[in-house]
């Protein structure tokens, strides 16, 4: 048996954060942050785009708005101190025809109201500034979104939490708790209190505290397809205008931290929590209740239909691609024929609405915090959203 004053369960981005600005809240806090895996970054963290958002899409008063501007700008200097590369290419967002303009000045009213820098395009400008994009109309520039590689990101976040003296317990599950007394891969860990940053599985992790009753998680899939290397290049990331009634932004072409360019990820329903290729992980009960899930949002939600629609013929490179040449036309689906490794978004359902639930969540239970449906962009928000939940969440508890 041992004991710590904070367990986090999860190891993720999410998770990571939390247990750092918790340390930074109070140095002498004994934490230990645990996850089922055997490296950090097994899921969502290290299967992401890898995109250093600026804060354009998320509306006023959300916590992704919140976070987004303020996480850029501290990822950026954390980078800077630890000499992990990024990539400061920015991004434009093109209209694929007229009746979109309406999305990019609501864009740009979001923007505008969150501090966030953007500057308008016309076609000429937009060829400036990435020759391969096309634009109907006008086009909006986000110049402080970049990428990084967040796999070593990952490695150098562990590295820094583990020399400041937390304890990172990695191979091991959180199956259960007995009051304070927490299940930690068959062995007893006494906790003071309990954060959740569990990911594809924070909703699970959730009912053992009794918290997270309003939601139930549906997974999606997203794949990216990569350019080879004799494929022409890109100098920003390009992404079309979003349906903002939904938390997926639309296949894009991004650029990693090294330059290469990726487009995805898709949003394919998935029927279990890591369905990441073949049966690996797959379980019938799961998938017979997600699925069932997936076929109620469907039933209530048009914008998931007008969605499940589109998806489906992305499960081909070739329609995946003709889908693109609405923002890169000169596409060659020659140079672009390699899947990469696809990543499954946590994404909840709001019980009361029946819809996705757009913005992250964090709620208190018995000796517990919980972060639910920390989806994109959490990694870009991941460092000023930890102190958050730090100051909102942990005071008067073990701090
Ligand atoms: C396809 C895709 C693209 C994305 N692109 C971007 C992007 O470009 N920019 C951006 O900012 N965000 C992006 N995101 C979002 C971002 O990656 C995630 O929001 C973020 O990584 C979530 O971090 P997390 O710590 O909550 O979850 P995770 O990284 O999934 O970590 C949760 C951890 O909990 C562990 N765990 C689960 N259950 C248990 C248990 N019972 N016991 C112990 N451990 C457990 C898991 O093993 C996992 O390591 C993207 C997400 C996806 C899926």
């Amino acid at each position: 048996m041992r004991t710590a004053d904070l367990v986090v369960v999860g190891a993720g981005v999410v998770g990571l954060a939390i247990a750092r600005a918790a340390l930074a809240a109070e140095p002498s806090l004994r934490i230990e942050v645990v996850d089922k895996e055997p490296a950090v970054a097994a899921h969502g963290s290290g299967r992401n785009s890898g995109v250093l958002h600026s804060g354009v899409y998320y509306a006023e008063g959300t916590l992704k708005a919140r976070f987004c501007r303020d996480g850029n700008a501290a990822w950026r200097a954390w980078c800077a101190d630890k000499r992990v590369p990024v990539r400061s290419c920015g991004k434009v967002i093109v209209a694929r025809s007229l009746s979109e303009q309406a999305g990019l000045e609501e864009l740009a009213r979001r923007a505008d109201a969150g501090g966030v820098r953007v500057e308008w395009l016309d076609e000429a400008q937009l060829a400036e500034v990435e020759p391969r994009a096309r634009t109907v109309g006008k086009a909006l520039f986000s110049p402080d979104t970049g990428s990084v590689d967040p796999r070593r990101v990952m490695t150098e976040l562990a590295g820094e939490l583990a020399a400041k003296g937390v304890r990172l317990t990695l191979g091991k599950a959180f199956h259960g708790r007995t009051g304070e007394v927490l299940d930690i891969g068959g062995e007893r860990v006494t906790a003071s209190h309990v954060v959740n940053a569990a990911g594809l599985h924070a909703d699970v992790v959730a009912r053992e505290f009794g918290a997270g009753g309003r939601f139930r998680l549906l997974p999606f899939r997203g794949l990216y397809l990569y350019a080879d290397a004799s494929a022409a290049p890109f100098r920003t990331h390009v992404y079309p205008v979003p349906d903002l009634t939904m938390p997926f932004l639309g296949v894009h072409v991004t650029l990693t931290v090294d330059g290469k360019a990726k487009l995805g990820p898709t949003a394919m329903p998935a029927l279990w929590r890591e369905q990441y290729g073949g049966l690996s992980g797959f379980s019938a009960e799961e998938a017979a209740r997600i699925g069932l899930g997936h076929l109620q949002l469907l039933a209530t939600d048009a914008s998931a239909r007008r969605l499940g629609a589109a998806e489906i013929a992305k499960l081909s490179a070739q329609r995946l691609i003709e889908g693109a040449r609405g923002l890169v036309p000169d596409l060659d689906p020659a140079r672009w024929k390699q899947w990469g490794r696809p990543g499954i978004r946590a994404q909840l359902v709001d019980t009361h609405t029946g819809r996705l639930h757009m913005d992250f969540a964090v709620e208190d239970a018995e000796r517990s915090t919980h972060v639910l449906n920390a989806i994109s962009p959490a990694f870009s928000c991941a460092l000023p959203f930890g102190e958050y939940v730090v100051a909102h969440h942990l005071r008067g508890t073990v701090l």
